[in-house]
């Protein structure tokens, strides 16, 4: 799933981060509910991670404003203990399920797991792009036949590539999605990771550079 992570404490964040894409998830890590609100009205994503007390506008007031606007990403809401009060757990305003901290990462992973099941319609368990398949449940790459072994971060920015075949990625873009936001990423990783991608993919090429714009995967014509 591609999920979206509102929460201003950064090492949780990164944890949770860390945890779901191990899972086999995109995440996208934010710090306040400001950005998170703007990110979720951008992208279309599965489910929002979004914690309640965040500075500036708080949690409770992203999620009113996400449906406002008509943004049905699920959305599983972080709470500390304390704050757990019928407002959360009625989850009148339209969060799909609540997780009081401090909780276990895998207990974390599983309710998003089990968020993903009650609303999928048909999983995408392979990804495919000409004769390159993605397998998501065994995180197995192959070329026609071949098996391709990749690093996890590796398989992360491909993973990204191949949900949307044609779709250009700028470097930034992609800098957010496979690397931490908080780090002061340098845009030379991608391109390093690119190259090392198009090497094990081998030929035909299908990892296009687009001129000034970036990446994307599709089959050259
Ligand atoms: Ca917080």
């Amino acid at each position: 799933m591609h999920i979206l992570v509102v929460e201003d404490e950064v090492r949780l964040a990164r944890h949770i981060s860390r945890a779901l894409t191990t899972a086999g998830h995109d995440a996208i890590v934010v710090h306040e509910g400001e950005v998170g609100l703007r990110e979720a009205q951008r992208t279309d994503f599965d489910l929002i991670i979004l914690d309640i007390m965040l500075p500036g506008i708080d949690g409770f007031e992203v999620l009113k404003q996400l449906r406002k606007s008509r943004v049905d990403s699920r959305v599983l809401i972080l709470t500390a203990r304390g704050e757990l009060t019928d407002r959360v757990s009625g989850l009148g305003l339209g969060a799909d399920d609540y997780l009081a901290k401090p909780f276990a990462m895998q207990e974390l992973v599983a309710r998003v797991g089990a968020l993903g099941r009650r609303y999928a319609e048909k999983p995408a368990v392979k990804l495919q792009v000409a004769d390159l398949t993605l397998d998501l449940t065994e995180n197995q790459l192959h070329r026609g036949e071949r098996g391709i072994e990749l690093s996890a971060r590796e398989l992360t920015l491909l993973r990204v590539l191949m949900r949307e075949p044609g779709r250009i990625f700028s470097r930034t873009e992609l800098c957010e999605r496979v690397w931490e936001r908080e780090h002061e990423y340098d845009m030379k990783l991608v391109e390093v990771f690119i190259s090392r991608l198009r090497k094990k993919i081998g030929d035909p090429p299908l990892i296009q550079t687009v001129r000034h714009l970036g990446y994307c995967i599709r089959e050259a014509t």
